[in-house]
């Protein structure tokens, strides 16, 4: 497995294996002990997702090295504030079974991420968590709190995929040291993407499949990737990517694929804050 070195000396694995959307408590740890069995050692999941219990049985199933582990967990913004964070963070450890963290992600740029911020950096400090960042921190925000705190954010994770490549985004975060992760490397599927047909005939030419292209694309400009899925031969598809190189040609076909827009939504539609910030774990 290929790591990328984060701003603060840690290692991080560029592939690993996400579980939103994954509820169901057995559904969820059968799939981390499928993607643990196949290879997978970064896992990321969040207090929003729900199954961070069935993360953490897993993990203690697998009888997996913990050293061997990469494990990330977020904290939603309903959790934020100094206080919250730190009993948030001990309700996280509790469910995932650890006694420290590799990486903690702030989920949300709104609420009150300075005061959570202060928490983590102690809890950093305190070396209970190997790392922290964010998620969904556009440049401006990202900027602004970069410069305006301690700690620079290791990690900041973002929906990054062929439709949405955030080159500027990177660019600015690479100010910072601050590592890009992509969300969302499929758009979950959304327009078209395992159809596309400049990624399949992509994929014709190295006998790869499009989600082994986009994966592979994403590792080649050092994002860090971490897809889901319930299946396990498509785990074992996404952790094949290490066996193939795509030229500059075929990289540079990619690039014109950008439309610069999310294929969810935008984080700064007033009625998207809305619905976010009152959602309450
Ligand atoms: P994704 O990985 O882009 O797409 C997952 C979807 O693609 C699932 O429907 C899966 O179906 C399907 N799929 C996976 N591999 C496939 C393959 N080889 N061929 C065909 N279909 C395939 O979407 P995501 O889960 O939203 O994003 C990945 C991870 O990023 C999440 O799990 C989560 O950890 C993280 N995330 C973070 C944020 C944030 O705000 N920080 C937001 C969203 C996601 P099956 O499961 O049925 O196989």
């Amino acid at each position: 497995m290929k790591n990328v070195k984060l701003n603060n000396g840690v290692e991080m694995p560029i592939l690993g294996f996400g579980v939103f959307q994954i509820p169901d408590y057995d559904e969820c740890k059968r799939a981390v002990l499928d993607a643990l069995e196949v290879g997978y050692r970064l896992i990321d999941t969040a207090s929003a997702y729900f199954n961070e219990k069935a993360v953490g049985d897993a993990i203690k199933e697998s009888g997996i090295n913990r050293k061997e582990l990469f494990i990330t967990t977020k904290l939603w913004i309903s959790q934020y504030g100094y206080e919250k964070t730190k009993k948030s963070f001990e309700e996280s450890m509790e469910k995932l079974q650890l006694d420290y963290l590799d990486l903690y992600l702030l989920h949300q740029a709104f609420n009150d991420y300075y005061g959570s911020w202060k928490a983590m950096e102690e809890l950093y400090e305190a070396k209970k968590i190997r790392a922290i960042g964010v998620c969904n921190f556009y440049p401006d925000r990202l900027v602004d709190f970069a410069e305006n705190n301690k700690i620079k954010p290791a990690v900041n994770q973002i929906e990054t995929h062929p439709f949405f490549q955030r080159e500027y985004d990177n660019k600015i975060m690479k100010e910072y040291g601050t590592q890009i992760e992509s969300w969302g490397p499929f758009a979950e599927g959304r327009g078209d993407m395992f159809t596309n047909p400049i990624l399949s005939e992509i994929g014709k030419k190295y006998n790869k499949s499009v989600a082994q292209v986009i994966l592979r694309w994403l590792i080649q400009r050092n994002v860090v990737v971490i897809p889901k899925s319930v299946h396990k031969e498509r785990m074992i598809e996404n952790f094949n990517i290490f066996d193939f190189e795509l030229s500059e040609d075929d990289m540079n076909k990619i690039k014109p694929m950008d439309t610069g827009k999310s294929l969810f939504f935008s984080h700064s539609d007033v009625e998207i804050v809305k619905f976010m910030i009152s959602h309450k774990l």
